[in-house]
């Protein structure tokens, strides 16, 4: 389980490591935006392509879509997203910062606003009175900065799948039930922002939406829940002693059922540490009917076969990529001592993992460098992303690559001059391997499916 200053410990091996930096931190930061280094731009772009994997490559009813971050006004007027996509917000009177009503209750654990403490000055009770304020950032289309070109950028990306469901229904000769898929951007004007990426003002959704005849929907939502749950744990190797599903009660405007699959992330995030990292719902006909009243289009379903028509219900499985990736960090990361030492190990799921492997030379003279620096060219030809080091102790370069969550390592010493043979050490084990050079790439592409 996470300890509280787990966030806090993250946040520095990212930095030093290369997983997330803050964002314009020369000019002091930017509030809650963050950007991935080297290691988690691909730690990110492997969850995201398993999540592809998943949905898309893997199945012959989703389809894939990338529809574009700014949209037609009138979407976010039919979404409901310009009058319901509001947080009520309060002020500390004494130091001026906001907060969101809900997290400030959740996260000082009082019952009501008159007896909460400001998370920032420690006053207590001094709240303005709740204002609502619309998440959506704005901005103008064309030269004009008039309020006739005012367009937004997209809060979720699921309206991109529903102006588009006729599109790729008829266009892939899609049936119901059927799936679309999408990754992308989404914006929100945070008001409590925080906790490392957990919740940020610019971010990245992987969003299915799968169409289903009215009728079969309830069904449809318990296989996606089941599936998404085991995706979690089985893809992407969260524990399922920190995964839960919580069912909501009060029901969004266009849900019918709804419920989170949370990870225990511990410290101040969600609910006693426990936060969301993907939402799963029944939304009905609710979207489609509402595209159909204000685009004036039909978006009807044609069965030809069963000579019927229908606005489709959807169930929608919508993950954070951020929270996602936050989550495997969180779920790897590990201190332990070793030898009177703590060793920091990111046991990151070999599949997932930004690295590969670490190829090291035991020392820099006798060929060894050569040998090395061969093993490493032919498993970077081969699409194993692999990490050349000599520098330093031996010790010392399997620590960082533990603490990169680089799952094996190879070293080059005087056995393979003679003899061909290299060890491999695991990291999470540190047991070491002698193995014959010839068998690297067999012995590692097993063990990174
Ligand atoms: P929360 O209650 O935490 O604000 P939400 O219920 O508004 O989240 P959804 O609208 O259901 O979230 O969005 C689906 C997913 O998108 C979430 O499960 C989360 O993984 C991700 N997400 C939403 N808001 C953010 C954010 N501000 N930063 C990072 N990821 C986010």
């Amino acid at each position: 389980m996470a300890d509280n200053d787990l966030m806090e410990k993250l946040v520095s091996l990212s930095k030093r490591r290369g997983y997330v930096f803050q964002s314009s931190e020369i000019y002091g930061g930017t509030g809650s935006v963050w950007d991935y280094g080297p290691l988690g731009v691909e730690l990110k772009r492997n969850v995201k392509d398993a999540w592809w994997r998943a949905m898309v490559h893997e199945r012959d009813d989703i389809e894939g879509l990338d529809a574009a971050i700014l949209m037609h006004p009138k979407v976010w007027e039919a979404s409901g997203h310009i009058a319901e996509f509001t947080d009520p917000l309060v002020e500390c009177r004494n130091c001026h910062r906001r907060f969101r009503v809900d997290t400030l209750l959740s996260e000082t654990g009082a019952k009501e606003l008159e007896t909460a403490q400001c998370p920032s000055c420690g006053k207590r009770g001094e709240w303005t009175e709740p204002r609502n304020f619309n998440l959506m950032f704005k901005t103008f289309m064309g030269p004009a900065e008039d309020s006739a070109n005012v367009v937004y950028l997209r809060p979720e990306t699921a309206q991109g799948i529903y102006v588009n469901f006729l599109n790729v229904q008829q266009s892939a000769r899609q049936r119901v039930p059927f799936g679309i898929a999408q990754i992308g951007k989404a914006f929100r004007n945070e008001i409590t922002p925080g906790n490392f990426t957990f919740r940020t003002r610019e971010f990245e959704q992987m969003e299915m939406q799968f169409f289903v005849k009215p009728g079969t929907d309830e069904a449809a939502f318990e296989e996606w829940r089941e599936r998404r749950m085991k995706w979690h744990t089985e893809v992407m190797g969260l524990s399922p002693d920190r995964l839960r599903y919580h069912p909501h009660e009060k029901l969004a405007h266009y849900a019918s059922a709804a419920g989170d699959v949370e990870f225990f992330f511990g410290g101040t995030i969600g609910d006693e540490g426990w936060g969301e990292i993907e939402g799963i719902h029944n939304r009905t006909d609710f979207d489609l009917k509402r595209h159909q009243e204000f685009s004036g289009k039909k978006l009807l379903y044609v069965d030809a076969q069963n000579n019927e028509r229908y606005i489709p219900y959807i169930i929608e499985t919508s993950v954070g990529a951020d929270r996602v990736t936050l989550a495997v960090l969180a779920n790897a990361y590990r201190e332990e001592a070793v030898e009177g030492e703590t060793r920091v190990v990111l046991s990151i799921k070999p599949s997932l993992a930004p690295l590969k492997c670490g190829v090291f030379p035991l020392v820099k003279k006798d060929g060894m460098p050569e040998r090395a620096t061969a093993i490493h060219e032919d498993l970077r030809r081969r699409g194993i992303p692999s990490f050349y080091d000599e520098a330093g102790a031996i010790g010392r370069r399997y620590r960082r690559q533990d603490e990169a969550g680089t799952p094996f390592c190879i070293t080059v010493d005087g056995e393979t001059m003679e003899q061909g043979t290299v060890t491999i050490r695991d990291r999470d084990s540190m047991e070491q391997t002698r193995l014959s050079q010839d068998e690297i790439v067999n012995w590692l592409t097993e063990r990174l499916r």
